[in-house]
């Protein structure tokens, strides 16, 4: 384990000492208790961002998430990188009087992320504007797009609200955090937004009295959106530039630096916290991150290339290509399997299970929590299908408590299944299988 130089952190606050096993750097007032089944301790400085990039990446293992941040000096302003687990950092970084609070994460290109928006508008400019208002419209909007295109309910109380507003400037970071699902790195949400925004801005640019997704908001209410700005003349309150690669992002409870605005959470925010921590202002710390997710590896990635290319993939997918399907997730019958997987897509099979005895098949899935009884996505429970092969007839059921007696319309299984299944019966079952079943 690396030692724990905050010395910088602490612009200088900081005594170094021997201690019985080896040197430390020791903070004055407190060190952070390490617990075994805590986050690694793993703390290192850098003076460029590359490096502190290459070393998060190296150091973080499964269980094990680093992250990079940025703090600037409040003495001079310089730059630092520091590669910590967010935990730890928060640990730290709380502890520092408020006005040296001054911390960036930095958003690693083509590292899955959160939806979030920046949104801000010059005040002076725009004094009958409602910053809170057009927020909520914004939000609404940006939800039903999502509803729309990936068949996801984002709740308005998984979105983080932070404010940073001050007399002269609007400023609120808008995080939308849902359980295992992320878009797949910045630039597709920043395509995505843009999207959003063109649609917008054509719509209030042209006599339209109906604009496809957006028919179901009042055209008073969008037009709200649009500010005065000093330099782009008329324009929507969101700021498109801040989809760039390693992009630096505020953190929860900083300041820019020589200024006095902190992010905090707005008042009109209704943010029920995704992390359970014990410590209520580490959690939203930890979900106010944009990159940061303890486990990768059940991840949802949402891509958005253009309006009609929309795809979600499993994270595990895209950097586990290799991975092998083990027992439990193929049945006696392969060309089945094969089938479930290509309408479950981007969803996998978690554990197929067959009945001799009532000659059903039962799919647990992962990856895809599309069910039909709601026509969305759950937000946790996932969702299982059943095979009949009395009937031939396969349906959709659910875990979610709502849907406890749901099935699906059962609907017939492909003529070239059937027929396989008609004309070499027990033939399509796998050579193993039959075996196994011998014993
Ligand atoms: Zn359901």
């Amino acid at each position: 384990m690396d030692t724990i130089s905050t010395e910088k952190f602490y612009g200088g606050k900081v005594c170094k000492r021997k201690s019985k096993s080896n040197v430390h750097w020791v903070k004055i007032h407190r060190v952070m208790p390490s617990h075994i089944m805590g986050p690694t301790q793993f703390w290192k400085e850098f003076p460029k961002q590359a490096d502190a990039l290459a070393a998060a990446a190296k150091r973080s293992t499964k269980t094990d998430t680093l992250c990079t941040f940025v703090y600037q000096r409040p003495s001079d302003g310089n730059r630092k990188f520091v590669v910590a687990h967010p935990e730890v950092y928060w640990w730290y970084y709380k502890a520092k009087p408020q006005e040296r609070r001054c911390s960036y994460e930095v958003i690693p290109k083509g590292s899955p992320c959160w939806l979030y928006l920046d949104l801000e508008y010059p005040i002076k400019l725009n004094p009958l504007c409602n910053g809170s208002r057009m927020t909520k419209t914004l939000i609404d909007i940006i939800r039903t797009y999502l509803l729309n295109h990936y068949h996801l309910l984002c709740d308005r109380n998984n979105i983080l609200i932070l404010d940073s507003t001050s007399s002269e400037k609007f400023s609120r970071h808008v995080i939308f955090t849902m359980k295992d699902m992320a878009f797949r790195d910045n630039s597709h949400i920043g395509r995505f937004i843009k999207t959003i925004y063109n649609d917008i801005m054509l719509y209030l640019n042209s006599d339209m009295q109906s604009h496809g997704i957006l028919k179901q908001f009042s055209k008073a209410d969008i037009e709200e959106m649009l500010v005065e700005t000093a330099t782009q003349g008329k324009r929507l309150f969101i700021d498109n530039g801040v989809y760039t690669k390693n992009r630096h992002f505020r953190v929860y409870l900083s300041t820019k630096w020589g200024k006095q605005s902190y992010l905090t959470i707005s008042s009109d925010s209704t943010y029920t916290p995704l992390n359970k921590c014990k410590e209520k202002e580490l959690g939203i710390f930890l979900d106010s991150l944009i990159s940061y997710f303890p486990n990768k590896m059940n991840l949802i990635l949402l891509e958005f290339q253009n309006r009609s290319n929309i795809t979600a993939q499993l994270y595990s997918k895209i950097l586990a290509p290799a991975n092998h399907e083990d027992d439990n997730q193929v049945s006696p019958y392969p060309e089945i399997d094969k089938y479930i997987r290509s309408i479950i897509d981007p969803g996998k099979i978690r554990v197929s299970k067959y009945s001799e005895k009532t000659k059903i098949l039962r799919y647990e899935i992962y990856g895809n929590r599309f069910c039909e009884n709601i026509g969305r996505w759950h937000k946790s429970n996932n969702i299982y299908w059943i095979v009949d092969l009395n009937k031939k007839e396969i349906y959709q059921k659910c875990h979610d408590e709502d849907c406890s007696g749901f099935s699906s319309t059962p609907k017939s299984l492909p003529e070239e299944i059937i027929f396989m299944l008609d004309t070499e019966g027990d033939t399509l079952i796998s050579d193993v299988m039959i075996e196994e079943n011998i014993i």
